[in-house]
């Protein structure tokens, strides 16, 4: 006869009992309660110990818990916890300078909001009000969030149940040579031909009724699809030609995840709106917002830009961006993704690559990777269908159930395992989880032909 089973915490109770959660069935969902985190890790009521290889949801780039980022949010509580935002403040005034200072180009004024949704809404609004024209056009295999408007931009199965959603988003397929939508042989050929069908697609939409481009960087959620050298370029060129706004959506991939203060600095192009969230202060309290062009900007330099959020620009979460971004620098934390990527995560996902026929590409950069699982490496047929649910996703849900079962809280997105963890996170620890993934990739293994 077994133990009795022990009596749930009442974290768990109360949970059970009145929370609905995000994405998920009130009946199916069995969350992990989780009592702390430090660092790189974290653990659950029972004890058990994870190592982040996730950052939650890639946002905690500076690690759980970082001492200073929790005495700047102290000190910032007990100075003035909350302001209209109408008035000015120390924290909002430093933040947006600080962001500014990192931004490229002259994208110099920040406007905020509580996190990366918002930051769309408003870009997107920005984008028709300096412009005069109503339509954005979004990638496929794109995320941008789950308010009506970016939902509806995002280019990926999670919109299906909120349409038709906001009118005018147009969407075209972006670069993604391992499944090329071109039937392209290699990167140049990606590159040339994603931009020729973008061309295509903006003559065919009208360019007189197109506000803005709206993409990803590097697409996070969707894959950590970076695009070919030359790329964001094109885009950029075909946005000045056409008198189009190009937003850059940097919720995910801004703020040192790829080596880089925002993604798009890898190619030295320079949008007119930035969107960002997550990174900029490592979720410690929601904050998001955009970053606009001196351009741009000037067309509410007279007229009222008509948004605005009763927590925009909150203090407790500047002060969590000051402080943060200071992190970054004192620590070196860019250059320190760049270098994660190079000489530890990259390396060690393509040694896992000749070990396991389940991973049929490795691709990413800075502290952003995806290890894309295929059940044949020569046929590229993808572990799980597209969008599975339920025993259609089984092998997935195994692998997951094998790397949290061996201590690493995976990200596991369709057919792809993301490693994206704190941008701190020590090389040891960072060794010992990737080697966790090694091993549970046999469970993979087993599903391929
Ligand atoms: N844009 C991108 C690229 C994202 O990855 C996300 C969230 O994952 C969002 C926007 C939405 O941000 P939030 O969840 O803070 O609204």
């Amino acid at each position: 006869q077994g133990a009795a089973e022990a009596a749930p915490s009442t974290a768990r109770r109360d949970d059970r009992a009145h929370v609905l959660h995000s994405w998920s069935a009130i009946d199916t969902l069995n969350p992990t309660v989780v009592a702390g985190a430090a660092g790189s890790h974290f653990w659950d009521e029972d004890g058990r110990r994870y190592i982040d290889l996730s950052s939650q949801l890639v946002n905690v780039n500076v690690g759980h818990q970082h001492p200073r980022l929790v005495a700047a949010i102290q000190a910032q509580a007990a100075t003035l916890c909350t302001i209209a935002p109408y008035h000015a403040n120390a924290a909002t005034s430093e933040a947006a300078r600080l962001i500014a200072e990192v931004a490229p180009g002259d994208l110099n004024r920040v406007f905020f909001t509580n996190g990366g949704a918002e930051a769309i809404e408003n870009a997107m609004r920005m984008a028709r009000l300096h412009t005069g024209r109503h339509k954005v056009l979004t990638m496929y295999r794109s995320y941008h969030g789950a308010t009506a408007g970016a939902i509806t931009a995002s280019g990926d199965p999670r919109r299906w149940p909120a349409e038709p959603g906001m009118p005018g988003i147009a969407r075209f397929w972006g670069p993604y040579p391992y499944r090329s939508a071109f039937h392209a042989r290699d990167d140049r050929e990606e590159c040339d031909r994603a931009l020729a069908h973008l061309a295509d697609t903006i003559a065919v939409e009208g360019p007189h009724t197109i506000a803005a481009i709206l993409m990803e960087s590097v697409v996070g959620g969707n894959g950590i699809l970076v695009p070919p050298d030359g790329y964001l370029q094109g885009v950029r060129a075909l946005c000045d030609a056409n008198g189009i706004v190009m937003i850059a959506d940097e919720v995910m991939a801004g703020f040192g995840r790829c080596g880089e203060w925002f993604a798009i600095d890898r190619w030295r192009v320079v949008p007119d709106l930035i969107t960002f969230a997550k990174g900029v202060n490592s979720g410690y309290v929601p904050l998001g917002g955009v970053i606009l062009s001196d351009r741009i900007a000037a067309s509410f330099g007279k007229r009222a830009y008509p948004g605005g959020l009763t927590y925009a620009g909150h203090p407790l979460a500047c002060a969590a961006a000051v402080a943060c971004i200071g992190i970054y620098r004192e620590e070196s934390l860019i250059e320190r993704a760049r270098a994660l990527g190079d000489a530890v995560i990259g390396p060690e996902l393509r040694a896992m690559q000749a070990r396991h026929p389940a991973i049929g590409e490795v691709r990413g950069l800075g502290a952003f990777w995806a290890v894309e699982l295929v059940r044949n490496r020569d046929t590229r047929e993808a572990m799980v269908p597209f969008n599975a649910s339920g025993d259609a996703n089984a092998p997935m849900l195994q692998f997951a159930a094998e790397c949290r079962r061996l201590g690493v809280w995976p990200l596991v997105m369709g057919n792809r395992l993301h490693v994206a963890p704190p941008l701190n996170i020590e090389e040891a620890m960072l060794r010992e989880g990737l080697a966790i993934v090694d091993e549970a990739l046999a469970v993979a293994d087993r599903y391929c032909d």
